[in-house]
């Protein structure tokens, strides 16, 4: 892959372009999409998709933004399965600042200045993922907020195909439907609202992971708990045999979960319960816990362990009210894949290597909106953005990177055109 730095220009000025509306998504927010900036991100691509071409362009009342590009396929072409690409518009909130001053910076391999001000460093001592970009470019923060390349640069890399797959009288390939959706980074909340059917794909690909090379096909199956715990209040001095805590009765419940599967002590495929929040007060108690595992049979058993857990409370506090409630958020892609749809994963692994990008499947600690449309029948892996970083002030996107990732969203259209033509000769 020889470097294009014009196409690079043009990724960044996009990249920069929409990462310039904030549109971080808000977990308090009962409303998709929870906050206005997704809404204005959508519409600004929306308006980029109509004078680009694009038809059917559809931005929902939950701003679930769909688009179709016709086919163009010479006479007597096999027909090509329809496919399809999935980005979020969120970025995510971890308490920084949600506004983006992203910019490109040479990077020589020595240390980069963030932010002289606040004295903000991005350091190849610090971070030794940035060695093999020296000579490169990077996309990079300002420091106080997340470069947002998750999902942005996702969003950038679609863009760019559409507009060249719009345009080029010379480019073969079938229908691409395009899907960005809000309020991915608080439980996948946007892609739920999505109207399936101006999805008509056989399958798709999200671009919502870091590194070149990075391919995902299995990714957790994601349960969200609540435990509610109503005690009796008593004054004190008449409290004994009268009043029972739920603060203690919480504990007695935490007290039983295995303290080795938990997110700090588990990595690779192995699961865990993580318990995120406790509020309690004298008359009550709430328990939140997430439960992870890519294995679906140790997914079921985690939350027996946790049933078995509350049950075991109930018989030690017999007067407490306990209530459990378990709510299944998305499931493993790798689950929905079996021989008649493994070509979402086959395409990509081909695509890469037609590129000279070495393929690093990845077990994903995390789910994404593909996770979603798996489990809904439209088969959907994950590819690499190419950053570095999610999700904090460090986070950096090699331009270099964030060209192969698009190259790979033009190669899956082609080879998808391709596959379809060879399947028909033999
Ligand atoms: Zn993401």
């Amino acid at each position: 892959m020889t470097p294009d730095p014009a196409l690079q220009d043009r990724l960044a000025e996009r990249f920069l372009r929409y990462s310039a509306i904030s549109s971080q998504s808000d977990a308090a927010v009962q409303t998709v999409p929870t906050t206005p900036g997704q809404r204005e991100l959508a519409d600004l691509l929306a308006r980029e998709l109509r004078e680009l071409g694009a038809q059917e362009v559809h931005l929902s009342d939950t701003s679930v933004l769909t688009a179709r590009i016709p086919a163009r396929l010479p006479q007597g072409h096999a027909p090509v399965p329809a496919v399809g690409f999935c980005v979020h518009l969120d970025t995510v909130d971890v308490n920084l600042s949600p506004d983006v001053r992203a910019r490109v910076v040479g990077f020589d391999g020595s240390e980069i200045c963030l932010n002289p001000e606040l004295d903000l460093w991005l350091r190849p001592s610090e971070h030794p993922e940035l060695v093999p970009y020296a000579g490169d470019r990077l996309l990079v923060t300002d420091g106080t907020s997340v470069l947002g390349a998750d999902d942005k640069a996702g969003i950038a890399s679609v863009m760019e195909a559409a507009s060249t797959l719009l345009s080029d009288p010379h480019a073969v390939h079938g229908e691409v439907h395009l899907a960005f959706v809000p309020d991915e980074e608080i439980g996948l909340r946007g892609v739920r609202t999505m109207d399936l059917t101006r999805f008509p794909v056989a399958h798709a690909w999200t671009l919502d992971c870091c590194a070149i090379g990075e391919a995902v096909w299995q990714t957790f199956n994601a349960a969200e708990a609540t435990i509610c715990i109503q005690g009796v209040t008593a004054h004190p001095m008449s409290a004994k045999g009268v009043l029972v805590n739920p603060v203690l009765v919480a504990h007695d419940i935490v007290a039983q979960l295995d303290r080795g599967q938990t997110p700090e002590h588990t990595d690779g495929t192995e699961g865990y319960i993580w318990v995120t929040d406790v509020a309690a007060n004298p008359a009550t108690a709430t328990l939140e816990l997430n439960i992870r595992d890519h294995n679906l049979q140790r997914f079921e058993e985690h939350k027996q362990t946790l049933t078995a857990a509350v049950e075991q409370a109930r018989t030690m506090h017999p007067r407490a009210v306990v209530e459990l409630q378990i709510n299944d958020v998305y499931g493993n892609i790798q689950d929905a894949l079996h021989d008649e749809n493994r070509q979402a994963v086959d395409l990509l692994l081909e695509a890469m290597e037609a590129l000279g990008i070495e393929p690093r499947p990845l077990a994903m600690r995390g789910g994404t909106d593909g996770s979603w449309l798996s489990r809904q029948g439209i088969l959907t892996p994950n590819f690499f953005t190419g950053a570095h970083n999610f999700h904090s002030i460090h986070e950096f996107l090699p331009l270099r990177s964030f060209e192969a990732s698009h190259l790979v969203v033009l190669e899956l259209v082609r080879r998808t055109a391709l596959a379809a033509d060879r399947q028909s000769r033999s």
